[in-house]
């Protein structure tokens, strides 16, 4: 489901061309509690601002890709999400990071009320934020990557032909095994700095 890119217009042409790291949320940029919605609950990982900046400062496209299924089951809305997304834009903010766009499924294929019970093509594990984003915004995803700390990550990244990365900070999935020949990094800075020392030596 498009949620519209923020900050790209105009900016697109500082960026190397077409690149992107698109980012799982929970797990990945804040503690995963499990349907996070509010600011309270909302607690940053280790040196993820900066992670995000070297990124910004590398030519990168942030894009962040989030099942939201606590949308289609109705225990928050769309606008909560965007509104802890906005929070989250001021703390980067504060720290010279950006996320350029954020893409949301707030669908379930069982869960969901009303028109949120879907089998969309956007439910990760499936590519179809990605591919969306790759659309909207003149991605190449061969040419890009994915970080995530769950095997559905994974196979969003490798569905939609780009690189995963595997982080190990899955709080509420303690024991998820790294999927065979995925980089594994215990957190997203140094997943940042592998991506960014592999990018030096192309
Ligand atoms: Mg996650
Ligand atoms: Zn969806």
């Amino acid at each position: 489901m498009a949620n519209g890119a923020r900050g790209v217009q105009g900016e697109y042409g500082k960026t190397t061309a077409g690149k992107a790291v698109f980012l799982d949320r929970d797990g990945v940029i804040n503690v995963e509690k499990g349907y996070v919605h509010r600011i309270e609950e909302f607690e940053l990982l280790p040196d993820v601002p900066e992670a995000i900046r070297l990124l910004n400062e590398a030519g990168f496209l942030v894009v962040v890709v989030t099942n939201q299924s606590g949308v289609a089951r109705g225990y928050y809305t769309l606008e909560t999400v965007r509104s802890l997304h906005r929070h989250l834009d001021t703390i980067l903010e504060a720290h010279g990071a950006r996320i350029d766009a954020y893409y949301i499924c707030p669908h379930h294929p069982e869960h969901g009320i009303g028109e949120l019970k879907v089998t969309c093509a956007c439910r990760k594990p499936l590519p179809g934020m990605l591919e969306q984003a790759a659309g909207e915004l003149a991605i190449n995803l061969p040419e890009s990557y994915m970080i995530g700390d769950k095997p559905t990550d994974t196979a969003a990244a490798l569905a939609a032909g780009c690189r995963p990365l595997f982080l190990l900070t899955c709080f509420g999935s303690p024991g998820v095994e790294p999927p065979k020949g995925v980089p594994v990094f215990s957190d997203l800075l140094a997943a940042v700095r592998a991506i960014l020392a592999a990018e030096k030596r192309r």
